[in-house]
């Protein structure tokens, strides 16, 4: 899961990281208060989900707390587009922070270099614009350190980076500090990534986290009550979110075959399948183990909010889930819900043949493969 920027920045200052002064706001009308109380001289930034918020309009400055109402009336409720959201994000919260001057902008990140079962930190010189395009146009730009978990790092080592990445003089020392504390940060919160971009350099001399970018690792987000008003607010898309609050792992992809399957490596061989037999899968989901009755009722609920599926593929091994409590969940949701999209079930083992029994004479078509069942659906989908 991904924090808002005000988010990621209240877990980076418990760590000592230098953030501007601020408060974040879903009530426009406070804006010109809380403008007030930091100066007046301030920034708007729209608290969305995306990168590239300045160049999409949602990052204003202001001169005065009379403008930054002008700013927050402008950005609230604006749908904000960027490459990577060409759909957009509507903005329902707005962060207000003192604005300060600005002499360099730097980056910074830690994440994960999975290859190498290590942390890496990312140090540019060159900071603010698009780090992926400082990465295509001039990679030598960006300095990797890599962290090993058992030694964790030294500061000469955080020294030697930040000097190789022609960080000038006076704000190294500031740096090395952001470093150690970010990854403390990051080994302490289960997190995925933490980017500061940009981590800017003030005209007096001060290193200050601008902008911040906390994600977090999903099996982890029991940890984040306090920090995530509720999971689901931090989610930009509505079934993902709905699917958190239920406690059911699904990710929505852009097809139109909805997928429920019991275990991740299943359901990720049902959408291979569905790949092969030609059509596209909407959706992973896993129902997890000894699904019951209520909880399959829930999941086929689910899919069904995406209104793009023209077809549902089921494929459950029964190992603990017992087939037929499956299978009584699926009736007794289709019992209850208006499906009028064709189904496929593909269960195998324990009480298999008593959930197939239980199944016949349904509307749900029952397949004995896999490879079987995924062709059926995308021939009845597309049909
Ligand atoms: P992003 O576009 O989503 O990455 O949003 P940022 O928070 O990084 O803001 C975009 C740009 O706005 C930054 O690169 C800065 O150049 C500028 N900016 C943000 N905050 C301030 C500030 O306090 N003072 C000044 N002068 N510029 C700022
Ligand atoms: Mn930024």
């Amino acid at each position: 899961m991904k924090f808002h920027e005000y988010q990621s920045k209240d877990l980076l200052e418990r760590y000592g990281v230098a953030v501007p002064a601020g408060k974040a706001t879903s009530d426009v009308k406070e804006v010109t208060q809380i403008a007030e109380e930091l100066g007046g001289k301030v920034v708007v930034k729209a608290q969305v989900l995306m990168g590239g918020r300045g160049k999409a309009g949602g990052v204003k400055l202001a001169s005065s707390a009379a403008e930054a109402q002008q700013h927050a009336n402008e950005i609230m409720g604006k749908k904000l587009i960027s490459i990577q959201n060409p759909e957009g994000l509507t903005v329902e919260k707005l962060l207000v922070v003192e604005q300060i001057d600005i002499a360099e902008e730097y980056y910074l990140s830690v994440l994960l270099d999975r290859a190498r079962q290590k942390l890496v930190v990312m140090i540019s010189a060159e900071g603010g614009m698009d780090i992926e395009e400082v990465a295509e146009k001039n990679p030598e730009a960006i300095v990797k350190l890599h962290v090993n978990p058992a030694w964790g790092l030294s500061d000469y080592e955080v020294r030697n980076a930040v000097q190789q990445a022609k960080i000038p003089k006076q704000a190294q020392n500031q740096m090395v500090q952001m470093i150690k504390k970010l990854v403390k940060a990051y080994s302490e919160n289960d997190a995925e990534l933490i980017e500061i971009n940009p981590c800017a350099l003030t005209t007096d001399g001060r290193l200050i986290a601008a902008d911040a970018k906390v994600a977090v690792d999903d099996s982890a987000l029991f940890r984040y009550k306090d920090l995530a008003e509720s999971a689901s607010d931090s989610y930009s898309d509505p079934i993902e979110a709905e699917a958190s609050n239920r406690g059911i792992a699904y990710v929505r992809l852009d097809g139109d075959i909805a997928v429920i399957g019991n275990g991740a490596g299943l359901v990720m061989c049902s959408m291979d399948e569905i790949k092969s037999a030609g059509g596209n899968p909407a959706n992973f989901l896993d129902v997890g183990g000894g699904a019951q009755e209520d909880r399959v009722i829930s999941c086929v609920d689910l899919v069904m909010m995406d209104k793009n599926i023209k077809g549902l593929f089921i494929n459950i091994f029964g190992g603990i889930t017992r087939c037929d409590e499956v299978a009584k969940g699926i009736l007794a949701a289709f019992e209850r819900m208006n499906v009028n999209i064709p189904v496929v079930a593909r269960i195998e083992g324990t009480a298999a043949e008593e959930a197939m029994e239980l199944l016949n004479g349904s509307k749900i078509v029952p397949e004995a493969t896999m490879q079987g069942a995924a062709k059926k659906i995308v021939e009845l989908s597309y049909a």
